[in-house]
């Protein structure tokens, strides 16, 4: 089984896991709640879930913060999107 995975410059994220890509990537209530609080939830399997945190962004729930975007925080490694 070749890796072909990230052969593409589209690099599609299907329920592999962000850091090994891992096709077992965890499902629990845990991930589940954090798709409920944010638009993106990197998919994330077990092993990489002891030692490494949940990926998200696009967090729903913001509490009465301003809405100046103008300075959006650049601290994840898999913004692919922009
Ligand atoms: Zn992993």
């Amino acid at each position: 089984m070749e890796a072909s995975y990230y052969a593409g410059k589209t690099v599609v994220f299907d329920d592999v896991c962000f850091y090994c890509g891992d096709t077992e990537v965890l499902d629990t209530d845990e991930v589940k709640s954090m798709k409920e609080d944010f638009g993106i939830v990197r998919p994330i399997c077990r092993v990489c879930k002891d030692i490494k945190p949940i990926k998200t962004r696009n967090a729903k729930k913001v509490k009465k913060q301003k809405s100046d975007c103008s300075v959006p925080p650049k601290v994840f490694l898999w913004d692919f999107n922009s």
